[in-house]
């Protein structure tokens, strides 16, 4: 259990993760909405600048992409701003660039890679999960040139999987070979609980990421007052932002 500035302090590099107190961040397709002005608001507060900021175009996709300053200010998608496709990992070793990404109950993974000062973030709710985002991030690290040792990671709150119900048909055809991760449902046989984090973990492990290297808050958005919960009734759009950079 961390929590996410103490990760950032402990590599030094710059984290910050917005609350319910500073007002829901999105949408994120439109560069003008009052989510955005929000966010700037956010990141004023720490002196960044949102011409800084990188914003990936979420669509639970496993597309990961590298990002340089010429991004800075804008949400990319996977092949271009023109493309409808959605991007929802951003890697980069620029400077003074904040990669953000946003999230309610969805997990959201940062991190470092150590000695080539590079920056990551994603993002990925139980579809990203199942398309493999995080088997996805870990290989575009190695082709930017990684090594596994080298890359640490914090994976972000979400809702504990004792609150995650998930009707057990669906479970069964999106997440087969997780059986440890689906847990019985004391009071309806069609439903199930799902442990998107135990997922999570699972396939960075097997993509080759060393279990010291991970570590994660153990927050549930569900029931901590401080957070936006999509389980817990807040709609579209009711997101914190998550932002990590190297200043
Ligand atoms: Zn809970």
């Amino acid at each position: 259990m961390e929590s996410l500035i103490h990760f950032g302090k402990r590599h030094k590099i710059f984290t910050a993760m917005s609350l319910r107190k500073h007002g829901p961040m999105g949408k994120i397709t439109d560069l003008q909405t009052s989510g955005i002005q929000r966010l700037r608001r956010f990141l004023w507060g720490y002196d960044i600048s949102h011409y800084r900021v990188v914003v990936p175009k979420e669509m639970q996709t496993a597309n990961v992409c590298a990002v340089t300053y010429r991004e800075g200010g804008s949400i990319v998608s996977f092949d271009g701003k023109k493309s409808e496709s959605g991007v929802d990992g951003l890697i980069t070793s620029d400077c003074g660039l904040f990669l953000t990404t946003y999230a309610r109950d969805c997990l959201v993974l940062l991190g470092v890679d150590l000695k080539r000062g590079v920056i990551f973030n994603a993002h990925a709710g139980w579809l990203g999960l199942k398309n493999r985002l995080p088997t996805a991030l870990v290989s575009s690290l190695l082709n930017y040139g990684s090594s596994l040792a080298d890359i640490h990671l914090w994976i972000g709150p979400t809702v504990h999987w004792q609150c995650y119900e998930f009707l057990r048909k669906d479970a069964e055809k999106l997440f087969p070979g997780y059986g440890e991760f689906v847990k019985p449902h004391e009071s309806d046989e069609e439903k199930i609980f799902l442990d998107l984090r135990g997922i999570c973990i699972r396939q960075l492990l097997t993509a080759g990421l060393p279990m010291g290297n991970i570590s994660y808050s153990t927050c549930c958005t569900m029931h901590n007052q401080k957070l936006f919960s999509h389980r817990g009734g807040d709609g579209s759009g009711y997101n914190m932002a998550f932002v990590v950079g190297r200043p």
